[in-house]
């Protein structure tokens, strides 16, 4: 969703955001019973824990160490390839990221993940006409339907785009 400011070539030598430490498990996806229910069926290892009326990636067993700095990859990463998840099971979450909704004390927000390198490599002005052009709006549209992936706004996070309703 992202490829005219993002390109797959970019992703695939990164591949950090489908890499989880326990201190960022608030950033798992987040996905729906429907999906959810499928995805079991494919992937047996598949874990998954309630998150208000959706679901999230369990990874607590994929922990071996105690260390906060230890990661664990999603269920749904190939090393080699990439996501292995179709358009249909692909959550929202993982189609906008480094892109996020989040709520601060008055507004809904989209801002953008400080941790993606590449993306913060543009001049932030190139993202907000990005995100402005069209893809703000669609975020927000959907969010209003599944409000469980809009998360509490933090600091370090620029704001790319706010509404003002
Ligand atoms: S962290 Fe950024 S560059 Fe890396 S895979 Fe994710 S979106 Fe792509
Ligand atoms: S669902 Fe796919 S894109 Fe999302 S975190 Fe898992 S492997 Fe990465």
């Amino acid at each position: 969703m992202l490829s005219k400011i993002l390109s797959k070539e970019q992703c695939a030598d990164c591949g950090f955001c489908c890499v989880f430490r326990r201190t960022s498990i608030w950033e798992t996806p987040l996905f729906s019973k429907s999906v959810i229910e499928k995805l079991k069926t494919k992937y047996q290892d598949s874990e998954f824990v309630r998150v208000g009326d959706l679901y999230t990636i369990d990874l607590s067993k994929e922990y071996k160490t105690d260390s906060d700095d230890e990661e664990a990859a999603c269920f749904f990463l190939d090393k080699k390839s990439g996501c292995m998840l179709n358009d249909d099971e692909k959550p929202l979450d993982c189609k906008i990221w480094p892109l996020r909704i989040m709520k601060d004390a008055e507004h809904l927000v989209i801002a953008l993940t400080p941790t993606c390198k590449e993306i913060n490599k543009l001049p932030v002005e190139t993202v907000k006409e990005f995100v402005q052009s069209g893809i703000g709006e669609y975020i927000r549209d959907k969010a209003m339907k599944m409000p469980d992936i809009i998360k509490e706004y933090r600091s370090d996070f620029p704001v790319i785009m706010t509404f003002s309703d």
